[in-house]
C-alpha cells in the first residue's frame, strides 16, 4: 500500500509499527471481545504529524482508528477485519504543555494517561476530579472521545465538564485550534463538544485545556454496609440534605462484587465482620465528627448495618482499591455480558429489583453482579456466567438478556450506555433507543465533518 509507506515517511522511524507480534496489542479490545486487523500502526510526536498523517489517508480514502490507552469496553478503538484501516496512536503525545495555576488550568496532550494529569495536579496542591480504574493506562483524549464519568461525578460532572478548550484534527487534516481556556464565551457554537464523546467518528483530539480545583479540604472516606440498594439510595439524599454538595463519590457494590473482587487478590479484604448483601462506598468532603454523628443517627433509623470510616489515607486507598478491581477480577469469572445503564437516581433501588427478577427467568443460573456509580443512578448491571455452563451455552441468551435489561432501562426513564459510548458494540440499541430525528442530526454532522467516512468507520452510527 502506498499510503503505508507515506505515513511511514510522516511519522519517522519509532513512530510506526507494522510487525504482527507488536501489533497484537493493539488489535485486541480490553476483555477480547472485538479482535481486528491492521497494516500499520502510526503513532505520531505531533499535531502537525497527526494533520500530514489524516491528509494522506484522506486522499487515498483510507479509514483511520484512533487509538489512546485501549481500555474503551465497547470495540472503539479497534480496527475492523478488512486489514486496511490505520491505526492511529496517541501514545507518544503525551506532554503537559502548560499548566497556570491562577487560571486553575492546564493543557495537556491527549495522549497523556488520566493519572499523569492527576499527579501533575495534585503536585501543584490542585485537583482534577476525572476518576476510573483505568486510570493508569487510558488517556484523556479516550477520556473525552467517552466523555468518560467515573467516581467523582456527583460532584464535578463527566469528564465534557472537565473541558475548557479543545484542539482537534478534522479528517481533513485541517487543525481546529480551540485550547482557549475561557469559562465564559459565547461566539458561535461550542465546537469543542461536538467531540466529546464522539469516540473518533469526527476528528482526533490532539490537546485539551482541563479545568482545575481546589484541592478538596476534608477528605474523609468511609464504607458503609446497608440492607438495600434503596436504602443507599435514602442515605445518599440525607447526606445531601445534610452536608451539601459535600459527597463527592457515592458507590454501590453488591456482595456478589465484593466477594468477586477478594477472589483473586489476597491483599482485599471486605472490611466488615458480618456479611451484608449491600455495600456504600462513599467519599465526603466534610469534617469526620459531623460524619459520624450523621451515620450513627442513621444507624438507627435508615438501614444502614454498619459504617467504617478510613483512619488514614492508606486505608482509603485500600478501600478505593477493592471498588476499582471488581472489573478486572470478574474477568476470571468466564463471560461477562456487561451492560452500562443509568436510571433517575430516585429509582435506582426498584430497578435493580426489577431487572435481577428478570434476568433470572431467562437465565436461571447466571451471576448478576451490580455494582457502580450510584451517586448517578448509573449502574454496572454485569451478568456472569454460571459456574456449571459453558461459555457457548451461557452466551445463547446473551441477546435475551440485554434486550430485557434494555427494555426495562427505557420503561424507567433511563439510558442504556451511561458510561463507555457506543463503539461496535452498542449501535443496534442506539438505532432502537434514539428518535429518527436524533440520529438524523447525528448522521448529518457526521456526513458534513467526514464525508468521505474516513474516521474511524463502522463506528456508532
Ligand atoms: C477496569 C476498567 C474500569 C473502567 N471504568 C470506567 C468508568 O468508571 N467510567 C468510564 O466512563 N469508563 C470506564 N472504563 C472504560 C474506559 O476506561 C473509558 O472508556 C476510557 O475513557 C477510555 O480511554 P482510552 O484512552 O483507553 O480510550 P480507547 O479505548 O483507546 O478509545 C476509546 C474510544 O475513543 C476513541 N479515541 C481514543 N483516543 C482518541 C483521540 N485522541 N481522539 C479521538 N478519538 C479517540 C477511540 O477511537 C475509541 O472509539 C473502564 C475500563 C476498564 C478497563
Amino acid at each position: 500500500m502506498i499510503v503505508v509507506d507515506r505515513l511511514k515517511a510522516i511519522v519517522g522511524a519509532g513512530g510506526w509499527i507494522d510487525d504482527a507480534q507488536s501489533l497484537e496489542p493493539y488489535l485486541t479490545e480490553w476483555r477480547g471481545r472485538y479482535r481486528g486487523r491492521s497494516p500499520l500502526l502510526i503513532a505520531p510526536s505531533s499535531t502537525a504529524e497527526v494533520s500530514a498523517s489524516i491528509k494522506v489517508c484522506a486522499e487515498h480514502g483510507v479509514g483511520i482508528v484512533p487509538q489512546g490507552g485501549n481500555t474503551g469496553l465497547c470495540g472503539g478503538a479497534i480496527p475492523d477485519e478488512s486489514n486496511e484501516q490505520i491505526l492511529l496512536s496517541l501514545n507518544r503525545m503525551n506532554n503537559i504543555r502548560h499548566t497556570d495555576v491562577d487560571d486553575f488550568s492546564m493543557v495537556v496532550d491527549a495522549g497523556c494517561t488520566l493519572q499523569k494529569i492527576q499527579r501533575v495536579a495534585a503536585d501543584l496542591d490542585l485537583f482534577f476530579p476525572l476518576s476510573l480504574a483505568a486510570e493508569g493506562s487510558c488517556q484523556i483524549g479516550g477520556n473525552l472521545s467517552t466523555n468518560a464519568g467515573g467516581i467523582n461525578v456527583l460532584r464535578y460532572g463527566t469528564a465534557r465538564a472537565q473541558v475548557l478548550g479543545l484542539e482537534v484534527v478534522l479528517a481533513d487534516g485541517r487543525i481546529i485550534d480551540g485550547l482557549r481556556s475561557l469559562r465564559k464565551d459565547t461566539a458561535g457554537y461550542d465546537l469543542k463538544q461536538i467531540f466529546i464523546g464522539a469516540e473518533g467518528t469526527l476528528g482526533v483530539i490532539t490537546a485539551a485545556c482541563l479545568k482545575l480545583y481546589p484541592r478538596p479540604k476534608h477528605c474523609n472516606t468511609i464504607f458503609v454496609a446497608i440492607d438495600s440498594a434503596a436504602a443507599a439510595v435514602r442515605l445518599l439524599g440525607r447526606m445531601r440534605a445534610l452536608l451539601g454538595e459535600s459527597p463527592q463519590a457515592f458507590e454501590l457494590i453488591s456482595s456478589r462484587a465484593m466477594r468477586i473482587a477478594e477472589r483473586y487478590d489476597s491483599t482485599l479484604r471486605n472490611p466488615f465482620d458480618t456479611a451484608s448483601d449491600w455495600y456504600v462506598l462513599t467519599t465526603v468532603n466534610f469534617e469526620t465528627s459531623a460524619l459520624e454523628n450523621l451515620l450513627m443517627s442513621e444507624i438507627e433509623t435508615n438501614g444502614i448495618i454498619e459504617a467504617i470510616v478510613a483512619k488514614n489515607e492508606a486505608e482509603a486507598e485500600k478501600m478505593w482499591r477493592l471498588r476499582h478491581s471488581i472489573s478486572a477480577a470478574q474477568k476470571n469469572e468466564g463471560a461477562s455480558i456487561k451492560h452500562d445503564v443509568a436510571v433517575p437516581v430516585s429509582r435506582v433501588g426498584e430497578f435493580i429489583v426489577s431487572v435481577e427478577f428478570g434476568i433470572a427467568e431467562i437465565s436461571p443460573r447466571a451471576r448478576v453482579v451490580a455494582f457502580g456509580h450510584v451517586g448517578d443512578g448509573n449502574i454496572h448491571l454485569n451478568v456472569s456466567q454460571p459456574k456449571t455452563q459453558s461459555i457457548d451455552l451461557f452466551l445463547e441468551d446473551q441477546s435475551a438478556i440485554t434486550d430485557f435489561v434494555y427494555r426495562t432501562v427505557d420503561r424507567f426513564s433511563g439510558t442504556f450506555s451511561a458510561e463507555h459510548g457506543i463503539g461496535i458494540a452498542r449501535k443496534e440499541h442506539l438505532q432502537e433507543f434514539r428518535s429518527e430525528t436524533e440520529l438524523s442530526v447525528m448522521r448529518a454532522i457526521k456526513s458534513s465533518l467526514d464525508p468521505q467516512g474516513i474516521m474511524n468507520p463502522g463506528k456508532v452510527l
